[in-house]
């Protein structure tokens, strides 16, 4: 496995392999890697020759008062945990590389983007888009790995590939999960073995949706929220950022569940670290 820095040098390597007749499959991240990131790894080595994986903390998406600063940051251990899910390349650039001087671009998705997360952080996904088309450009994947867990990301970025016809596959994978239900994150090791606990809420509050629809075929979307969110506000130490339950092609909120069209999502903060999950129906 090699370790790239330089935006060019992976250019010019994305581009030589393109040229030699491989496949390349792409799996960005902002490291701190954990199980997830690995199953999106090895989910990539299945649609490719060469497997590269991207680590970037991508300013442009955090917020003024979010936690770009103090994300967990540990290259040597990625690379290494990287190196074992059979990774080739890992690409880790400097942000001055990837915005130099001058930098003024930027890509949105904006009907998208301005819902849900989108809602509680502006701006967030104007910067996931212009730095996954740039990570797109750079590295030359024909498949681009990603999570479920991050739902609204994926729609987005999907939607992004869509419109500006972008010859990539998009991947999705299921949330791996901690056994507790817990779905892994790298803003888990932020939390206190108090809020730790508590922060299972958001697994059990989504595992209650599918038992109450699955179960007890409640399909009224007001009942349901009603029943997150006293979940969540039942639960020490645990404040509610948003619970809905959407329509999965366009984020509008729903009256009755629709089969096949419907995501369940929640932020929920803990202190100040706030986490994120969803389900799908
Ligand atoms: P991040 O490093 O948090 O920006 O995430 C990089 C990629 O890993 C995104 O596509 C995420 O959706 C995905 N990811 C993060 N956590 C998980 C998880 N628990 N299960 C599956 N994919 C995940």
């Amino acid at each position: 496995m090699e370790v790239l820095k330089s935006v060019s040098e992976m250019m010019k390597r994305a581009q030589a392999l393109r040229a030699a007749g491989k496949r390349i499959a792409l799996v960005p991240t902002m490291g701190a890697l954990h199980d997830g990131h690995l199953r999106l790894m090895m989910t990539a080595r299945q649609h490719a020759d060469v497997v590269i994986a991207s680590i970037f903390v991508n300013p442009a998406q955090f917020g003024p008062n979010e936690d770009f600063e103090r994300y967990p940051r540990d290259l040597a251990r990625d690379t290494n945990l990287a190196e074992h899910a059979k990774v080739d390349f890992v690409f880790a650039p400097e942000a001055k590389d990837m915005y130099p001087a001058g930098f003024q671009a930027s890509v949105s998705v904006p009907y998208l983007s301005d819902k849900l997360e989108g809602k509680s952080r502006p701006g967030h996904f104007r910067g996931v888009c212009t730095v996954v088309l740039k990570l797109f450009n750079i590295c030359q994947p024909q498949t681009a790995v990603f999570g479920w867990k991050d739902a609204q990301q994926f729609i987005i970025l999907s939607q992004m590939v869509k419109d500006l016809n972008l010859p990539i596959k998009m991947v999705a994978i299921p949330t791996v999960r901690e056994s507790d239900g817990l779905a892994m994150s790298s803003r888990n090791v932020y939390l206190t073995p108090e809020q730790r606990q508590s922060a299972t809420c958001l697994a059990r509050a989504l595992k209650r949706v599918h038992f109450y629809v699955k179960q007890q075929h409640i399909l009224h979307c007001g009942e349901l929220t009603t029943a997150i969110r006293s979940t969540i506000t039942s639960t020490p130490g645990a404040e509610l950022d948003y619970a809905v339950i959407v329509s999965r092609s366009h984020f509008e909120p729903l009256d009755y569940i629709q089969r096949g069209n419907t995501l369940v999502a929640l932020a929920v903060k803990f202190g100040k670290v706030r986490l994120i999950d969803n389900t799908r129906l």
